[in-house]
This record gives structure tokens, sequence and C-alpha cells, in this order.
């Protein structure tokens, strides 16, 4: 059957197997170690009890502690979950974080919750999990639907469980209760940064850049600032409920103060959308991946294009700042066509590089300025892309996220072969 986690493991297999990562090694990380699946039963404000799936999956702790976001959507799963600690076992690796994957979620549609119901489910989330996370066992972060308030309610709540003080269980907490400067907008920058380090290579001026953006959450919106603010030109945005349009180009901070404005003040999710702008005009979802544009970026969730809609991407560049935005089956047929793809693993790991920045500062007491945050972010993927797109262009025939993932596997082999394989054990190997 068909599953986000099976399209993961897919890839792994595929990706491991061109970069010469051995069978037994390929088939160590086809797993996860530990899956932790329950129930949260949260009182509700009228009185009546309502239950959530909730799930924390350890994918591998190789490198290090597992680490990984948590998610509040009606979407998740354990399949999800597991899809998605995977992807974060590549990533750490990609970006040389002493880290290994871990991912959770809770299966709810968090708009509808009550402020005091959203903190109950998170405090109840981080009561059923308090044993199986920890500093230096497994450290969540935010992800889809949920932000800095939320971590902090859930440092809050260890902390009451455990009874002394553990900044460094959670990370992208605010700022006053142990967060880094620079965490909320890291995973957007990282993103523009990435981009930008592929257009000095391509050589393009950013008003020769024609951007379309699916959605305009936490990293859809500080990409598109960084971008808009360096004069790329983004003519499309959608968010969950619609897309807008125009061809001499969106005003994106204009957009971001229509949609702030209809929020309404007892509500932590953003009730608008940025399609009530009513100066541009609306597309459908659909429409905006087909656009002819230079950069298309899927900031939303999974399999955003598929076979279904790949044929009619005309966009040459792609960065991927969602996690698993392109399906295996698309992949294939926009790598034949020659797009550029920045992948997800790379692309998106400047939120869980300044989270390992909020990690070295809280076991530290040490808080970091701004610049140095920044500096350090942009050094590390700097490495990191000069490394991947080395690899690619000494390689025949290879993509970007191959040359990520060889990278990331190699990097993982090495630390698995020393813990003993078959043929160190017969002697094949030293
Ligand atoms: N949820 C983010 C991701 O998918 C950040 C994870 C983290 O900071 O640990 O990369």
């Amino acid at each position: 059957m068909s599953s986000v986690f099976s399209d993961a493991r897919q890839r792994l297999h595929t990706l491991g197997q061109l970069s010469g990562i051995s069978a037994a090694v390929i088939e160590s990380l086809s797993r996860p170690k530990a899956t932790l699946c329950t129930s949260l039963s949260i009182l509700m404000d009228d009185g009546s009890t309502q239950y959530f799936d909730a799930y924390r999956c350890q994918y591998s702790s190789h490198l290090g502690p597992c680490k990984g976001g948590i998610r509040f959507h009606s979407n998740v799963s354990q399949d999800e979950i597991q899809a998605l600690a995977l992807w974060m076992t590549i990533k750490c690796a990609v970006v040389d974080l002493p880290f290994g994957g871990g991912k959770g979620g809770v299966n709810v549609d968090p708009k509808v919750l009550s402020r005091m119901e959203l903190e109950r489910l998170s405090r109840a989330y981080m009561r059923a999990m308090a044993d199986f996370v920890g500093p230096d066992k497994d450290i969540p972060a935010p992800d889809v639907y949920t932000n800095a308030r939320i971590m902090g309610w859930m440092r809050d709540e260890f902390e009451v469980i455990k009874r002394h003080k553990q900044p460094a269980v959670i990370t992208g907490k605010p700022v006053n209760l142990g967060g880094s400067l620079g965490r909320e907008e890291a995973t957007g920058r990282g993103a523009f940064l990435v981009t930008e380090f592929l257009r000095s290579k391509e050589g393009k001026a950013p008003e020769d850049i024609r951007v379309a953006i699916q959605g305009f959450g936490n990293a859809g919106y500080n990409i598109a600032k960084l971008l808009f603010d360096t004069g790329y030109k983004i003519v499309a945005i959608s968010d969950s409920k619609g897309a807008i349009y125009d061809a001499a180009g969106l005003d994106v901070d204009r957009i971001k103060q229509l949609k702030d404005e209809c929020r309404s003040l007892d509500s932590d999710y953003c009730e608008s959308s940025v399609c009530e702008s009513t100066t541009y005009k609306s597309i459908s979802h659909e429409e905006l991946f087909e656009l002819d544009v230079e950069l298309l970026v899927p900031a939303a969730l999974e399999n955003a294009i598929t076979i279904k809609n790949v044929k009619k991407v005309k966009a040459r560049w792609i960065t991927e700042v969602a996690n698993g935005p392109i399906s295996v089956a698309a992949d294939e047929i926009l790598f034949k066509k020659g797009t550029v793809i920045i992948p997800d693993v790379l692309a998106n790991s400047g939120g869980v590089i300044v989270s390992y920045f909020e990690w070295v500062q809280n076991k530290a007491a040490y808080p970091w300025s701004l610049e140095e945050v920044q500096l350090r972010l942009q050094e590390k993927l700097k490495i990191s892309f000069d490394e991947m797109w080395q690899y690619q262009h000494q390689s025949e025939n290879t993509s970007l996220r191959m040359a990520a993932y060889a990278k990331a596997l190699k990097k993982l082999e090495q630390v698995i072969k020393m813990r003993g394989t078959k043929e160190y054990f017969s002697n094949a190997e030293n």
C-alpha cells in the first residue's frame, strides 16, 4: 500500500544504492528505533472530554539524541510521523548536527480549539511523552501549526514533572523562556540563503526571478519576505484557503499586514486568508503550481507535487521548504526534465540548525546575539550547500537530492559500521 513512509523508505533505498551504501546499513535505517503512540484525553471548555491520537517517533539516534518537531494537524498519523522522522535523520546528518532524527504529532485541527484547550492539549502531550523525551534523548521543537508559545508550555510541563529546570528539553521556545534569537525565522532564512547560493551559482539577478510560494505560515512567510526584500519578484502566494497572483509582483509586507489585521485577539492561528486581499487576482491552488515562474517554493505539506500535477510544473528551480513536498515518482520526472531542486533536507534545515544553537546555548547557559546566530547559520549552510553542489557536479546523472542523501548516508554508514556489520565481523573489511 502506498504511504508517505513507504515513499520515504523507497527514496532511502534508491538513493542509498546509488551512493554505494551497504545493504546492511540501508536496512538498519529502514525502520524506526521506537514510536510511542497514545491517545490524549482533553477536558474541553464545555465540560466534555475529547480524545486525540498522539505520536512521537525516535527514528535514529546513531549521530546523537533524536531531534525533530511536533505538528498539530488533522492529517497526522503514525505513518506520516515516521516518514518525517526518517527525513529528520537525513537532515541532521546533511548539515552535520550531533543529532539523530525524531518527530511527533497530534491528530487535531488546532484552529477549532480555544487557547485554553490548546494549552491543555500541549501539556497533555508532554505529560504523555515526559519519560520518552529529554535533553540528551529526544528534543522536540515546533513544526506545522505549533509555535513558540506551545514549546514554552511543554517546557514548563516537563519541568513540573521532573522538578528541576531543563531548558534544553525542547527548542523553539519563546526567547524569554530560553529560546534563541533568530529561531522564529530560521527555517525561512535558511531556505532563502540556499536559494541565494543557487542564484549566485547560476549568475542571475533577483529581479529576473519570478517566484510562486505555496504556503504563508512561518517558513513560507519568512522566505517570501527575505526574497522580496532582496528584489525577487513574488508573483503568487497561497495559504490553506486560496491563492493570489499579480504578474507585476505582490507586496509581501502588505499581504502579511492584511492577514495579521484579521487575526482575532484570542486566537493563536490566523483566521484570515491571503485571498481576502482584494487588490490581487485570486487563482486556484492548482494554478499556482502551473505558473510560468523561475522559482517555485512549496512551503506547506507533503506531496504537493505528485504524478497528478508534475507535468504542468514549469518552474526551473524549486526550493523545498516543506518536508517531502515532491513525491518520488514526480521527482524522477522533474529530474529528467532538468528542474533544479534544492532538497528539503537542506532547504528547510535552517530551523533545526538554529534549534541546535538554542540547545547549545541552553546547555551552556550563555545566550548568543542575533548576529552570531545568523552568521553561524549562514556558515553551516554554505559548507553543506557547497559540498552538495560539488558532489553533484562531479558525478554523472546526479541530482542535488542524491548528493545530499549521499553525504548524509555516508556519515551514518561510518557510524553504523563502527558498531559492527557482517562485513566487519567476517573480516572482509578492517
Ligand atoms: N520542524 C522543523 C523541521 O522539520 C524543525 C525541527 C527542529 O527544530 O528540531 O525541520
